[in-house]
Parts: structure tokens; C-alpha cells; sequence
């Protein structure tokens, strides 16, 4: 399963948002056999209301929904990258994370204390991201380092060639980390991407930006800081999502007594809680798609990165089944959707046979035959 991290000053809400997504009916129904792992650890549900349109449809007897695993990374502080703080231990938190959740702190209340003495959301964001980039300059230096001394051998074999050509990809990197961008920023190649991928750098990770505001704000969807921060995204991250959201708020939902009456005062305030939102738009900048299985035994839904193959996607149901791959019985959700049902769909010729080189689709859904 996919991880993902939430990561901010500290103050700003990340521990009160977490407990949210943990105690929130999103991440505990009743017949899910995980919630929370540990204390800084929790499996979440992704909804999609395909998902819930085909465990209506069939009524089976075991759902399996799709999870994204969320952690709590306390810690990160200013001079992190150098060790202040929880510092490099924290940061090798944020490495093992698929993706970072941002919390920015953009609530007023003198209760709370600012780490940095004031509430300034595009300051804590800058500083966030200096850390992340020094951190990530500090390893691609030693990573360049390391294959300075291999190409220095010189020669002309293959296998020098492609070292020279990581130790340029490298030293490229370096440049534009070093000019204060980050690596998700960049327009890399695919061989470039082959050779940055596994330096697994911090900067490279998508990031979702969790906006923690005041209750009150959340729902009239305003706040002062907003707009200084939608144009630093702008020019500093673009194209990386940012989400409005209330920690206070979500806490308070989940201490309510149950779903109903957190939908009660949903209704009342003209609002609803911003973590599917989350949960979902973290799917979406993961770049994962969903294929399904379905029948009246089980409705699973399963994850996949966006464009892999039949064999790839059979292999995560099992792993047998990416070498033992036969053929895949393949339809579209939407198909059934429009159609009715399975009867529907094959009399109208809609379900086909895959075979090895068949692009899954975002919503399919699948029998595989593997043999032994
Ligand atoms: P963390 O250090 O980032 O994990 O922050 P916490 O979640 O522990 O929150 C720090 C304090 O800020 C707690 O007392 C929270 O109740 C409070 N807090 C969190 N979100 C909000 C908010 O939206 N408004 C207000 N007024 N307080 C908040």
C-alpha cells in the first residue's frame, strides 16, 4: 500500500487532523479488518462511489475497499536539515513516505503558540521547503561524489557510458535543486527519471497542501492568508493541489455521537468535512488508478499505477500471477454503469479478452486467468 506522510511545523494541527482521519467513519466502517496500526500509523479508506455503486449492485459477502496508509511525521522545525530538532531522524521519515500531506497553519489564536512567533503561512511554507531542498543537497552532493569517483576510471565500455550519463542526470539535478527548485518542478526524462528515481529525494514527492483554518473560516471558505498563499503555490509549486480544510472542526465532528448527527450539523453549517477530499485528491497526485473485481462472494477494489499492463495488475492480486498470466475478462465500470448489469454488458458484446500487453483502464474490472 501507498504511504503517505503529514508533515508541517509544529502547532499548526497535524496531530488533531491525523486523529481526525483516524477516528472519522471514513477510516473505521464496521467492516473494514484495519484502522489505525500504531499510534502514528493509520490505513484509511479511498472513496469512490464506484466502489459503493458495485457493493450495492452485488451485495456480496466481503468488501475490500481501497486504503492509503497515512502516517503522523512529527518534528520538522527550522535547521531540521541540519539537525535541530528531531532533525535527520525525521527527515528519513519523510524519505520513506510516497507523498507529502502539508499542514500550514492559517488560524488565528494566541492560545496556540507559532513555533516562529507569528501566524505567516507563506514564511512556514518557505521554511518547510528550504529544509526539504537542503536535505535533498546535501544527498545528491554525496551521491555525485560517489559517482565522480567510479567514472574517474575513464574508459569507453557500456556500462561507463551509463554511469557518465547518471553523473551528468546527477550534476543537472544538483544545479537546479541548487537554484532553489524542486525536483517534482522539473521536466525530466524518461532515462533522467531512471536515474533520479532512486535517490528517493524529498523534493521529488507530490505534495498536497492542507490549508488548517478556523472553523468558522472553513465554512464561509475565506481567510486573509489564502490568497498570499494560492500566488506563492503558484509560482513555487504549481500544479500541486491545496486544500482548505479545519482540523478543530473534523475533531469536533468525530467526537460527535455518530455519523448521523455529524451529518446533522453538517447540513446546519452548510459545509461537509474536507477529508475525503483529501484522502481522494492524494490518490489523484499519486498517480494511482483502481482496477475492481467483482461477484456476490467479494467487491474489491485494487490499486495500480496508472498504466500498467494486464500481467502487472493480475501480479498485485497475486504475485504468481504476473508470470503465470493467461488472458484477462475485461469490461469497463461504466459500461456496466450505462448498461445495468453483467447479463447487459455481454449481450451487448462488451466483454473482452485481454491479453499480456492490454493497458488497464482507470475503473476496470477484471477476471484474471492464470495458469499453474
Ligand atoms: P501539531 O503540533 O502540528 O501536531 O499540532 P496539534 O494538532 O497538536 O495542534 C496544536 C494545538 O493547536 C492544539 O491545541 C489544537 O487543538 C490546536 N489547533 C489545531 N487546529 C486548530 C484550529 O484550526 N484552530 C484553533 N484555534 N486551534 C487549533
Amino acid at each position: 500500500s501507498l504511504k503517505s506522510g503529514i508533515v508541517g511545523l509544529a502547532n499548526v494541527g497535524k496531530s488533531t487532523l491525523f486523529q481526525s482521519i483516524t477516528k472519522s467513519s471514513l477510516g473505521n466502517p464496521a467492516n473494514f479488518p484495519y484502522a489505525t496500526i500504531d499510534p502514528e500509523e493509520a490505513r484509511v479508506i479511498v472513496p469512490d462511489e464506484r466502489f459503493d455503486w458495485l457493493v450495492d449492485h452485488y451485495k456480496p459477502k466481503s468488501v475490500v475497499p481501497a486504503n492509503l496508509t497515512v502516517y503522523d511525521i512529527a518534528g520538522l522545525t527550522r535547521g531540521a536539515s541540519t539537525g535541530a530538532g528531531l532533525g535527520n531522524n525525521f527527515l528519513s521519515h519523510i524519505r520513506a513516505v510516497d507523498a507529502i500531506f502539508q499542514v500550514v497553519r492559517c488560524f488565528d489564536d494566541a492560545e496556540i503558540i507559532h513555533v516562529e512567533g507569528d501566524v505567516d503561512p507563506v514564511r512556514d511554507l518557505t521554511i518547510i521547503s528550504e529544509e526539504l531542498r537542503v536535505k535533498d543537497i546535501e544527498f545528491v552532493e554525496k551521491a555525485l561524489d560517489a559517482l565522480s569517483k567510479q567514472t574517474r576510471r575513464g574508459g569507453q565500455s557500456l556500462e561507463m557510458k551509463k554511469l557518465k550519463e547518471e553523473e551528468a542526470t546527477t550534476a543537472r539535478v544538483l544545479e537546479w535543486l541548487k537554484d532553489g527548485k524542486d525536483i517534482r518542478q522539473g521536466d525530466w526524462s524518461p532515462k533522467e527519471v531512471e536515474a533520479i528515481n532512486p535517490l528517493f529525494l524529498l523534493t521529488a514527492k507530490p505534495v498536497v497542501y492542507l490549508v488548517n483554518l478556523s472553523e468558522k473560516d472553513y465554512i464561509r471558505q475565506k481567510n486573509k492568508y489564502l490568497p498570499g498563499l494560492f500566488e506563492w503555490c503558484k509560482t513555487h509549486t504549481p500544479g500541486c493541489p491545496i486544500l482548505p480544510i479545519s482540523a478543530c472542526f473534523e475533531e469536533r465532528l468525530t467526537l460527535m455521537q455518530d455519523d448521523a448527527a455529524a451529518e446533522e450539523e453538517c447540513k446546519k453549517l452548510g459545509t461537509k468535512s474536507g477529508l475525503p477530499k483529501a484522502i481522494t485528491t492524494m490518490r489523484t497526485a499519486l498517480n494511482l488508478s483502481s482496477f475492481f473485481t467483482t461477484g456476490t462472494d467479494e467487491v474489491r477494489q485494487w490499486t495500480i499505477r496508472k498504466g500498467i499492463k494486464a500481467p502487472a495488475a493480475a501480479g498485485v492480486i497475486h504475485t504468481d500471477f504476473e508470470k503465470t498470466f493467461i488472458q484477462a475478462i475485461a469490461y469497463n465500470y461504466s459500461t456496466l454503469r450505462e448498461l445495468g448489469d453483467e447479463a447487459a454488458v455481454k449481450a451487448a458484446g462488451k466483454i473482452m479478452t485481454k491479453g499480456k500487453d492490454y493497458v488497464v483502464e482507470d475503473g476496470d474490472i477484471l477476471l484474471i486467468k492464470a495458469g499453474a
